[in-house]
């Protein structure tokens, strides 16, 4: 028996000339409008997908659903991001950056070819899925914005119930074995939530006064203070 979900030359075709065309033409942040036509385009032929797309950026939001799910069936989501970086290609390849200063060096382009890909394989096997599937297409995830805005504007709850589980990926090359999925439950990789702290002092006058520039200290010096960029300021402040 041929596994229903083996890449077919057909969607090995649109997976690999769509991450070319998206390769070629990078785009960042939320607003990538040539990158969204691309994907609309790879996923037009797919009748039952329910395709949406966003008003404030450039996402996109397919749902596939399965003629065997029921209101109690798992709603399962895959998500890719989207954009690139402002980095300066500069590798002689036939499908290189056509855009100065721009290019896709996070493998973005891979992630959002290789859901396309998916798309097209569950959707010609949708006969046989027990689940509901969203299809998440992310913009901005180098500016951290892009998942949070597809979150405010309603993907978890896109194909009318509540998200049973959410996979994403990221190649990963160089460093680890080629053909090697690496997975855990939970979040991998770095995540991208902020710390910002705000010391005020009170006063001039001992002993009322609280200085600020103690309570800093305190804090660069302390166990929790172990990034770089504190350890640096530190480091210059034992100088002192
Ligand atoms: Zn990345």
């Amino acid at each position: 028996m041929t596994d229903p979900l083996r890449v077919t030359p057909e969607v090995q075709k649109i997976t690999r000339e769509l991450r070319h065309e998206i390769h070629q033409n990078p785009e960042i942040g939320t607003d990538l409008p040539a990158t969204q036509a691309s994907v609309l385009k790879s996923i037009n032929g797919l009748e039952s997908l329910e395709v949406s797309t966003g008003t404030r950026q450039s996402s996109i939001v397919a749902v596939l659903r399965s003629p065997r799910s029921n209101p109690d069936a798992p709603v399962i989501l895959l998500r890719a991001d989207m954009d690139a970086l402002p980095v300066e290609e500069k590798v002689e390849i036939g499908y290189a950056s056509r855009i100065q200063g721009l290019m896709h060096a996070c493998g973005h382009d891979v992630h959002t070819a290789g859901l396309v890909g998916a798309a097209h394989l569950l959707h010609a096997n949708r006969r046989e899925l027990k689940c509901d599937v969203v299809f998440m297409f992310q913009p901005a995830e180098e500016e951290y914005v892009g998942a949070k805005w597809m979150i405010e504007d309603g993907v978890l709850r896109s194909a009318g119930r509540p998200i049973s589980a959410a996979f994403g990926v990221h190649v990963f090359s160089g460093t680890l074995e080629p053909r090697t999925w690496y997975i855990r439950p939970g979040t991998v990789m770095a995540g991208c939530d902020e710390v910002r702290i705000v010391i005020r002092g009170i006063g001039a006058m001992v002993p009322s006064h609280i200085k600020p520039l103690t309570q800093y200290l305190w804090l660069v010096k302390s166990d929790w203070a172990s990034t770089p960029s504190l350890q640096e300021n530190s480091d210059l402040l034992n100088q002192l």
